[in-house]
């Protein structure tokens, strides 16, 4: 595979931006090599700078649900464009997105919109500890919730810890603030519970952790979190920047029947335009200013633009009866690979999210500190293999893959095809 093109691009980009990008994973330090550079986007394949074709399982990391460069959203963002880029004042696009999302999710009576994910989650932190007064919040070890200071924090050992930063500029003051907790282990989140729950705010989670590979969780495991949160006075936020409008129309809370008290979404909310939004139950979101007290505000907030994306794709979505067709795509994904991988990985699946899981030697992992880290290693070598085949997978092992609505059964064939030869290719 020739990427001339890219590598003369990546020497360009590295002497302007921390290692060229934009956003780490994009560096492809997981995985080794120069960064593919896209050149254009249709449907379920891109072209990179020198002309090379790849099937796109990243998918700009989920927000293109109906693949790139839909039509029918493409058309809405250019109608909505040619009214105007911005305007900084209420739009009817985000009067009709509002209604889509509280029509969708479970117990989301009141939405604001912002512009990322990080955002909403930020907001949605504020919120809760506005609404409480209580100070603490709790997380779960290896759910990503975007970039905001109190979030970027990992459990030590032992079972429930104070936070550690884990992340440069991030003051310890403040990480301990954030409590963490181990995924799939009722114990621990008992004794967080006992220990701190009368400070804590919230605890958050993604009810689909799809962050750190895909750590799927058990519904008895987070009905117990959400009955903790009640008897604590905790409030209970569900993440689906990655989940919502994604594995079902009312994300995560409508696939396991549990309803959050608050909710943030991102992704395919905009389409793949910067849209992110935080909602949820009204006496809770009428803390938001004006109504309330804490404050939260944004220049492109609502941006008639993104609004447009985000409306169009959902529209899809609901006429086609996204959800299903996603479902049976990601069974015929797993028709095709499931016996390639046979003795080598697994494949761990969720809708129209999967995960390549490079170990068999134990079940598919629920929690961050069961992940063989050989795994990753293996990860490195097969990703390059299918790169050169034309299979363009997420630059890291711990990142999970995306079906959209373009994918094809020739998608997934020409796939399993480039696996198996793959995997004739790399040794472990
Ligand atoms: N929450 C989850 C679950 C995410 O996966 C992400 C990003 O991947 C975020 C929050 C942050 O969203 P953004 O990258 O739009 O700021």
């Amino acid at each position: 595979m020739r990427i001339a093109t890219s590598e003369a691009l990546y020497r360009r980009a590295c002497q302007l931006m921390p290692a060229g990008v934009n956003s780490p994973v994009r560096a492809f330090r997981a995985v080794g090599g120069t960064p593919i550079f896209y050149r254009q986007g249709q449907g379920s394949r891109f072209t990179d700078v020198d002309g090379n074709t790849f099937v796109d399982y990243v998918m700009s990391w989920g927000p293109l649900i109906l693949g790139h460069a839909h039509p029918e959203v493409v058309e809405a963002v250019k109608k909505a464009a040619e009214r105007g880029l911005s305007f900084g004042a209420p739009c009817e696009a985000e009067v009709a997105l509002a209604e889509k999302v509280v029509a969708s999710y479970p117990g989301c009576e009141l939405v604001r919109f912002v512009s990322s994910g990080t955002e909403a989650v930020m907001a949605a932190i504020r919120v809760a500890r506005g609404f409480t007064g209580r100070p603490r919040i709790l997380k779960f070890e290896g759910c990503y919730h975007g970039h905001s200071d109190s979030l970027l924090v990992k459990a030590g050992s032992g079972l429930a810890t104070f936070g550690t930063p884990s992340s440069g500029g991030v003051p310890a003051a403040l990480a301990e603030l954030t409590v963490v907790v181990p995924l799939d282990d009722e114990q621990a989140l008992e004794e967080a519970f006992a220990r701190y729950g009368s400070e804590l705010a919230c605890a958050i989670i993604e009810p689909i952790p799809a962050n750190a590979g895909l750590l799927l969780q058990r519904r008895e495991f987070l009905a117990r979190l959400a009955d903790l949160c009640r008897a604590s006075g905790a409030l209970l936020i569900f993440d689906e920047v990655i989940s919502g409008f994604r594995v079902a129309r009312g994300g995560a809370a409508q696939v396991f029947g549990i309803t959050p008290d608050l909710a943030t979404f991102g992704k395919v909310i905009g389409g793949g335009m910067p849209v992110g939004a935080f909602g949820g139950r009204r006496d809770i979101m009428e803390q938001v200013a004006p109504l309330g007290s804490v404050y939260q505000a944004g220049t492109l907030s609502g941006n008639p633009v993104a609004m447009a994306a985000g409306l169009a794709t959902l529209q899809v979505l609901e006429r086609e009866a996204g959800w299903e067709k996603l479902e049976r795509l990601g069974q015929e994904l797993e028709l095709a690979l499931l016996p390639i991988l046979s003795g080598r990985g697994q494949l761990v699946r969720l809708g129209s999210i999967f995960w390549l899981y490079l170990d068999t030697a134990s079940p598919a992992p629920r929690r961050f500190d069961a992940i063989a880290p050989h795994a990753a290693e293996r990860y490195r070598a097969l990703h390059r293999a299918l790169l050169e085949r034309g299979v363009y997978l997420a630059p890291s092992a711990y990142e999970v893959g995306f079906l959209s609505l373009a994918h094809t059964s020739d998608d997934l064939a020409f796939t399993a095809q480039a696996l198996q030869q793959a995997l004739a290719e790399v040794y472990w």
